[in-house]
């Protein structure tokens, strides 16, 4: 096969900045990549972005199944050429943010992420994962370096946020990877991280909506404390805000930020159960 640089050249491809098109070349980056998401033989793969079809022909070769969702469709020659062989593999030409997630998961028992994603869609992908799927089991997936530290941040330090509570009550997050951008091209400005999300291992609570809602007001104001936070975001008098956070447990005076995924989901709980949320 000719390089894939060749070929996107012999097609005239222009790279799209509006689709983070960064791709990658490295062949041992690839499989690391591939390793990384523990992908085997049994394993049915959803790729989010086939880009030139690097990564998806490297899965391909390892997988049983792959699904690769690719947004810009004048890829599809290109592809055609870099994917000759790659009888279990299914490029399917969409918006992978558009459609529900039922109907994606539809005739799939259950899958992997591994996707090198585009960058302005990291974070709606992740919580796609996180909230709607069933059949999902990890993602790994290659994000900015400073993403990847939120997705796995402890509670009380800068990187945590909402998005880290909303992957600990799904699972663990754990970056495997540190890749410099001299790896992609075109390079982009910044460094990247190879994360992994397993979904297991974490914490049920009575109501999703009331998780989500909790989270939003704890993250409201970050230098607020979560009792003024609650005030504001839900109208309550001091005296309520006061009252239910003393039945959960939490002292005064504490900032929603220094809480954990776990204590925020027993919070979301009270907050539910006395019909507040
Ligand atoms: N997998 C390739 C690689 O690693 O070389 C390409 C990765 S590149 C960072 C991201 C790819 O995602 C691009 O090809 C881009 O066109 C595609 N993309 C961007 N937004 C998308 C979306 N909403 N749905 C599906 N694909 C998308």
């Amino acid at each position: 096969m000719e390089e894939v640089s060749e070929i996107l050249k012999k097609y005239g491809f222009a790279f799209k900045k509006k689709f983070g098109q960064n791709f990658i070349a490295d062949p041992n980056l690839l499989d690391a990549i591939v390793r990384d998401a523990g992908i085997d033989k049994n394993a049915t793969v959803i790729e989010i972005g086939a880009g030139a079809g690097a990564l998806t022909r490297a899965l391909s070769k390892a997988a049983d199944r792959v699904i690769s969702y690719e947004i810009d469709r004048t890829l599809a020659p290109v592809l055609s050429e870099t994917l000759v062989g790659c009888e279990n593999t299914e490029v399917v030409f969409r918006d992978f943010m558009k459609g529900n997630m039922t109907e994606l998961e539809s005739g799939l028992k259950s899958y992997t992420v591994c996707a090198n994603l585009p960058y302005y869609v990291t974070t709606p992908v992740i919580l796609r994962f996180i909230e709607e799927a069933q059949k999902c089991r990890s993602v790994t997936v290659m994000v900015q370096e400073e993403v990847a530290a939120r997705f796995s941040a402890k509670e009380n330090t800068p990187e945590y946020g909402a998005i880290t509570a909303a992957i600990a009550h799904r699972g663990t997050a754990k970056i495997v990877r540190k890749v410099p951008r001299t790896m992609f091209y075109p390079r982009p400005n910044v460094d990247s991280a190879v994360v992994r999300i397993d979904f297991e291992g974490g914490f049920s609570v009575e109501s999703e909506k009331a998780f989500r809602e909790t989270v939003k007001i704890a993250f409201l104001s970050r230098r607020k404390t979560l009792e003024n936070n609650l005030m504001n975001a839900l109208h309550l008098p001091r005296e309520r805000a006061k009252e239910l956070l003393a039945l959960a447990g939490v002292e005064q005076g504490i900032r929603g930020e220094t809480l954990s995924p776990a204590t925020l989901g027993k919070i979301s709980d009270l907050l539910h159960e006395n019909g507040v949320l």
